[in-house]
């Protein structure tokens, strides 16, 4: 059982982050926000599969001045992502975002950090703090020589005082290093020294592929560690695989209740039909038919001499034999069909259920 460190709880617009809240599952458009409709859309995609959150890149004032627009057509809550220039999370806030996400780094006059915090203050929009080990003050770097995690650990307690000082409390917290390692570590560190709420995420997480298994052990070894109040997985290309990865992270977890989980086996010698396009098949259909939230198992089993056994633990399952699939429940064997239509025969089982 995993043990959830105790963190102060803000609200994100309806959602709460942080405290006794379930960890939420954000994402981030990579579209131009200043395109209101491409931008909508995918956050429409975003929300259907299962994203609670989204942020928006804020590169210009159109696309802050975006923001307003879209909040018009959807009930989820928008972070506001800024680099460099205070202008923008001032405007960013005046169009309406839940929340702001600086990097105090690229940030560097201390009175238009202040100028974000009182204008956050006054709208209770919270502010996330993502500390860098690229943009480390030059006091910590001549202290530390590197970035490490102690250093990063540093900075990110040195802006959080810094806000404090401001008198603003609203606070989520990241810290960032190329470096996996450095990052969990120091992560751990931080949740040592403050009770705000953490952002855990790393943008540079690559392909599918290798992003998947580099944020699976990454923000898998911070969540067992009981670390972490809302978190983003990040991919290269399609955010909706990033939700995808970050509930199957949550599901597999026992932290969340995610939804469907599909339970497939590796195929051998037995197996007489193309299992992988099944299965893909399978997860598509499920999403076609907004089923996705379902907390069910389902099996997609190679053969029927071992499939509905190895899969006993799944609600419902299919599993192929010699020009027939097999329907089983709780690993017996209740109908069959051609493999044609065991596809509508599994959807329509799965819809009683
Ligand atoms: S379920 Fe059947 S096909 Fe799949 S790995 Fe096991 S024995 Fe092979």
């Amino acid at each position: 059982m995993i043990k959830r460190r105790k963190t102060k709880k803000i609200y994100c617009g309806g959602i709460p982050i942080g405290g006794d809240s379930p960890i939420s599952i954000q994402s981030m458009t990579n579209t131009k926000t200043w395109d209101v409709s491409e931008t909508l859309s995918q956050i429409h995609r975003l929300k259907k599969a299962g994203c609670e959150i989204v942020r928006l890149a804020i590169p210009d004032m159109r696309s802050a001045e975006a923001i307003v627009e879209i909040k018009k057509h959807i009930d989820m809550p928008v972070i506001a992502d800024i680099h460099f220039d205070h202008k923008l999370a001032l405007a960013a806030v005046e169009s309406g975002a839940d929340k702001i996400r600086i990097n105090p780094g690229n940030i560097v006059r201390k009175e238009n950090l202040e100028r974000i915090a009182l204008s956050c203050m006054e709208r209770s929009v919270p502010i996330r703090i993502g500390v860098n080990s690229g943009s480390l003050s030059g006091k910590i770097r001549k202290k530390h020589e590197h970035a490490t995690a102690e250093a990063i650990t540093e900075s990110a307690l040195e802006y959080i005082y810094l806000f404090e000082s401001f008198g603003f409390g609203d606070i989520v917290v990241s810290v960032k290093s190329s470096d996996v390692l450095t990052t969990v570590e120091s992560y751990r560190r931080l949740s040592k020294e403050t009770d705000y709420p953490l952002h855990i995420g790393v943008t540079e997480a690559g392909t599918f592929f290798n992003g998947s298994v580099k944020s699976s052990i990454w923000i898998g070894s911070l969540l067992i560690d009981g670390i972490g109040d809302t978190l983003r997985v990040s991919i290269t290309g399609d955010p909706v695989n990033e939700i995808r990865i970050a509930r199957e992270i949550l599901g597999t977890l026992g932290i969340r209740n995610c939804g469907y989980k599909i339970i497939s086996c590796p195929t051998c010698g037995r197996t007489t039909i193309d299992l992988e396009k099944l299965v893909n098949s399978v997860e598509e259909r499920i999403f076609e038919e907004n089923m996705q939230d379902k907390p069910i198992t389902i099996a997609v089993m190679g053969c029927e001499v071992n499939g509905p056994g190895e899969a006993k633990e799944a609600d419902i399952g299919i599993a192929a034999s010699k020009g027939k699939v097999f329907l089983f429940r709780k690993g017996e064997i209740v109908g069959n069909s051609n493999p044609e239509s065991i596809l509508d025969l599994l959807i329509s089982e799965i819809k009683k259920i």
